[in-house]
């Protein structure tokens, strides 16, 4: 069974804001930096990141698990982004994404502006959705530096890893890459026609991710997830595959995340699962 950080959302309600308020800043590894915000919004933005438990857990996770040949640092409040940037190994978040994040979030029913006791409030959809992004562009640092084989499109792969890495090592992590799915459902929908472009893209389409992570999680744990089936539509047969694929996404990953892992799998979080 696999070491999992404490339930996010119990955090959320319970933990010490003190001790998530403290700057983390590591020689090496995984370290963050917050860029001065240019308005009011983005000053509460970087406020709530700084006091975000979910961005320290990330930050002790990777740190904990991975083997880092470089430091990385996270910087929120970057120009562009999300992107890594691998000439100076940074992973670059602007505040801007919280904002639009947030807008699309608002949109939807579904996620309400206060907890009402029914849904997930904007605010956690949010964070859930950067989680998923912030380890996507880990994936692609990790397959940087340690010059990780792709098959395909690193852009698939890594969206499997951050979905993995939620499942695996956070506390209710499928339900967190379900709201990250949502932001690409609700992406996906704002299209009204495609362009060559959008063919052309390095990314799957907003919809074909969307559907991935739902697959990945319900493979991951069929019986809790039962409901993807009836509500998203997946067929007996893909729901088997998807079963089925999510063993590989698994294994696959740990064999090739092994070499970058922290020596004693035993006091890492990170194991291989047989
Ligand atoms: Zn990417």
């Amino acid at each position: 069974m696999l070491q999992k950080f404490p339930a996010l959302r119990s955090l959320l309600a319970s933990c010490c804001l003190g001790l998530f308020t403290l700057p983390v800043v590591a020689d090496t590894g995984l370290n963050l930096i917050y860029q001065s915000p240019a308005d009011s919004e983005e000053r509460q933005i970087r406020q709530r990141l700084m006091q975000s438990p979910e961005v320290r857990q990330l930050v002790v996770m990777v740190n904990e698990n991975f083997r880092l040949k470089r430091s990385l640092s996270l910087v929120f409040g970057a120009e562009d982004g999300p992107l890594y940037d691998p000439e100076q190994g940074q992973i670059w978040l602007p505040y801007s994404f919280m904002q639009q994040v947030e807008q699309r979030f608002n949109s939807d029913s579904h996620y309400q502006p206060q907890l009402d006791g029914e849904g997930i409030s904007v605010e956690t959809a949010t964070m859930d959705a950067l989680m998923h992004t912030l380890l996507h562009e880990l994936g692609h640092a990790l397959i940087d530096m340690h010059q990780i084989p792709v098959l395909g499109r690193e852009e698939d792969a890594v969206d499997g890893l951050a979905t993995l890495l939620l499942i695996e090592q956070f506390e209710e992590g499928g339900e967190i890459a379900l709201s990250a799915a949502d932001l690409f459902y609700l992406e996906g929908e704002e299209i009204e026609l495609f362009e060559d472009s959008d063919f052309w893209g390095e990314h799957s389409l907003d919809l074909q991710r969307y559907y991935s992570i739902l697959c990945h999680v319900y493979g991951s744990d069929p019986e809790k997830y039962e409901a993807i089936v009836r509500d998203a539509g997946l067929t007996d047969d893909r729901a088997v595959g998807c079963i089925a694929e999510y063993e590989q996404l698994h294994d696959n990953w740990m064999a090739l995340l092994k070499p970058g892992l922290k020596p004693d799998p035993e006091q890492t979080g990170l194991k291989a699962r047989h």
